[in-house]
C-alpha cells in the first residue's frame, strides 16, 4: 500500500471537487488511487456521491415542463436553419 502521495485529510478535503470533476487529471487520479486503497475514504466518497445523485434526481423529477418544451423547440429550430435538403445527392438527368 502506498498512500504517501496524498493524505486522507487532503482527500477528504478535496472529495467534493473530485466528485464535481473540478480537479485536474493528475490530482483526480491521485485521489482515485487513494480511494482504491483506502476504504474509509472510499466510503466517504460514495456517501457524497450518493447524496449528489439524490439531489440531482430530485431536481430532475421536479423539472418544470416548460423547460423541456423549450429545449425541444430550440432543437427543432436549429434543424430548420440547416435545411432538410442539405447533403442529399444531386439527381441525375
Ligand atoms: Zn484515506
Amino acid at each position: 500500500m502506498d498512500l504517501s502521495e496524498i493524505s486522507c485529510e487532503e482527500v477528504l478535503g478535496e472529495i467534493e471537487h473530485y466528485l464535481h470533476g473540478e480537479l485536474d487529471d493528475r490530482r483526480a487520479s491521485l485521489l482515485a488511487d487513494h480511494l482504491a486503497d483506502c476504504p474509509p475514504c472510499f466510503e466517504r466518497a460514495e456517501f457524497q456521491r450518493r447524496l449528489k445523485e439524490i439531489v440531482r434526481t430530485k431536481c430532475r423529477s421536479e423539472a418544470p415542463q416548460p423547460l423541456l418544451w423549450r429545449i425541444k423547440v430550440a432543437l427543432r429550430s436549429e434543424w430548420r436553419t440547416r435545411g432538410p435538403g442539405e447533403g442529399t445527392p444531386p439527381k441525375s438527368g
